[in-house]
């Protein structure tokens, strides 16, 4: 498989330590609030990536943290603690704020059929590990006290900037993202790697450390959560573009100073997801959220289907207009496989793996997703029988996880219950009513009638079902 590298600007083969064995680390949500549909863009093309990886034989292993604590409002360490800030909107703790919102969190990945990681951490969790990360950091020179924080020293290495996407002046923290300077760092790209002097005093979450009481900075969660359950090395690290810098840049930083030898070789950054008016931000009052789309009357898998449509390394841009089209495409594409349900055909193997090549093909240049929809739809018209094509989509849809033969099968049930005349349905409430009231006689004296229209009645625990003779 050819999957583009952000480290070295171009579409190379997945090399992994261990044969057959992929560790892979997606950085996770920042609980303060409900996730945008953006996040979920870069959630769902990593799930993708998983499951394309596990369909083409690997065994994966994937990392996922929990922002919990020491993610400030811009990513250079500066502006308000994130978390704090859901607390005060909500009037709740911290710890209520990170818990409800890991929970919408995960509630929303399910109605969008990301799979949940295998391995889950809060930050919260691995404060022992943060400690022993920053104090071999200091041992070795590569970190200092200054004003009562610890920061990372970005001077000690021979390549701070890793990533060669944009020009080192318009990364420096605080000269891009227009805020504050820290009058304690030595080099403007310095960050925190521990604070004890904050600017937050409500600072809930609070831990004893060398340095003094305090927290983490953010970016030393991932390195050493990503080191907990993978070891020294990964295979492959996810994020959202804009995690490139600085969060990815300081994590290399700190990892492969404290480890002494190379972290991780491939780098993979989903494109953002963008509204008309440009980027999408949950400071501008109501923000896009999947029970924004289901309140609308859309379904979730409809903007999973529209976010396949497109390559991940392309900006897409959401607009009310484009979802419609997604939700009438995704029908459309369900009515044209309930439509193949009822078949007595039987799977033409040959043709099988013929059809899904070309979906294998798609994948396996750079994750193409919208080519994979194209492939789905080609299936669709050729000459293969039913039985064959559904065996495909069963197959691509393990990877594009879009429900596609539950839901037309459900479709298929729905169009069948529509189809029954009024004048079976009623014989079915009236026998309802003379089976509550005991009235055997009169029941079966209807299920008569019923079978005489040439429909049949089966009451099961789960409710009637009614089918055509
Ligand atoms: P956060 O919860 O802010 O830490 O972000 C969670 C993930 O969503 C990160 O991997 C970000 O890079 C990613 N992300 C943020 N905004 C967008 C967007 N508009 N489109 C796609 N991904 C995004
Ligand atoms: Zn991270």
């Amino acid at each position: 498989m050819q999957l583009y590298n952000s480290m070295t600007r171009q579409k190379e083969e997945l090399k992994t330590v261990e044969p057959g064995k992929v560790k892979m680390y997606t950085c996770g949500p920042t609980v303060y609030h409900f996730a945008h549909i953006g996040n979920l863009r870069t959630y769902m093309m990593e799930d993708v990536l998983e499951k394309y990886l596990t369909y083409s034989g690997y065994d994966v292993m994937r990392i996922m943290n929990i922002t919990d604590v020491g993610h400030l409002t811009s990513d250079g360490d500066t502006g308000d603690d994130k978390m704090l800030k859901g607390a005060k909107r909500e009037h709740k703790t911290v710890m209520e704020i990170a818990k409800f919102y890991t929970d919408a969190f995960f509630s929303d990945c399910e109605k969008l059929c990301i799979k949940k990681p295998e391995y889950i951490q809060p930050a919260t969790g691995c404060i022992p590990e943060y400690i022993n990360m920053i104090s071999v950091l200091l041992e070795k020179g590569y970190a200092y006290e200054a004003g009562g924080n610890v920061y990372f020293d970005t001077s000690k290495l021979d390549q701070y900037y890793r990533f060669h996407d944009f020009r080192e002046e318009d990364l420096e923290v605080g000269v891009r993202e227009g805020v504050e300077g820290d009058a304690n760092k030595r080099n403007k790209a310095d960050f925190v790697l521990w604070f004890t002097k904050s600017k937050f005093d409500d600072q809930e979450l609070k831990w004893e450390s060398p340095w003094g009481y305090g927290y983490p900075g953010w970016h030393i969660e991932c390195s050493c959560i990503s080191m907990k359950f993978a070891g020294e090395t990964l295979d492959l690290h996810c994020g959202g573009i804009d995690n490139v810098f600085p969060h990815h840049t300081n994590e290399i930083a700190q990892s492969e100073a404290y480890l002494g030898h190379a972290w991780c070789p491939h780098w993979f950054h989903v494109l953002h997801l963008n509204d008309e008016t440009g980027k999408m931000s949950k400071s501008k009052g109501e923000f896009l959220t999947v029970s924004l789309l289901e309140e609308k009357g859309f379904s979730p898998l409809a903007y999973r289907f529209f976010c396949l449509q497109s390559h991940y390394r392309k900006t897409l841009v959401f607009s009310w207009e484009n979802m419609k089209n997604a939700q009438t495409a995704y029908d459309k594409l369900l009515s044209k496989i309930a439509a193949m349900l009822d078949n007595n055909d039987t799977v033409d193997d040959a043709k099988k793996s013929e059809l899904l090549a070309a979906f294998k093909a798609a994948m396996d240049n750079d994750l193409n997703t919208a080519q994979a929809v194209t492939v789905l739809y080609d299936i669709l018209k050729s000459d293969a029988n039913a039985a064959t094509k559904l065996a495909c989509i069963a197959d691509i849809d393990k990877v594009l996880s879009l429900r596609l033969i539950e839901n037309a099968k459900a479709l298929a049930d729905n169009n069948t219950a529509s189809e029954i005349p009024a004048e079976v349905l009623e014989l079915v409430e009236q026998r309802k009513e003379a089976r509550k009231a005991k009235d055997f006689a009169q029941a079966d004296a209807l299920r008569d009638r019923i079978t005489a229209l040439g429909w049949q009645i089966r009451e099961t625990r789960q409710g009637t079902e009614i089918t055509k003779l």
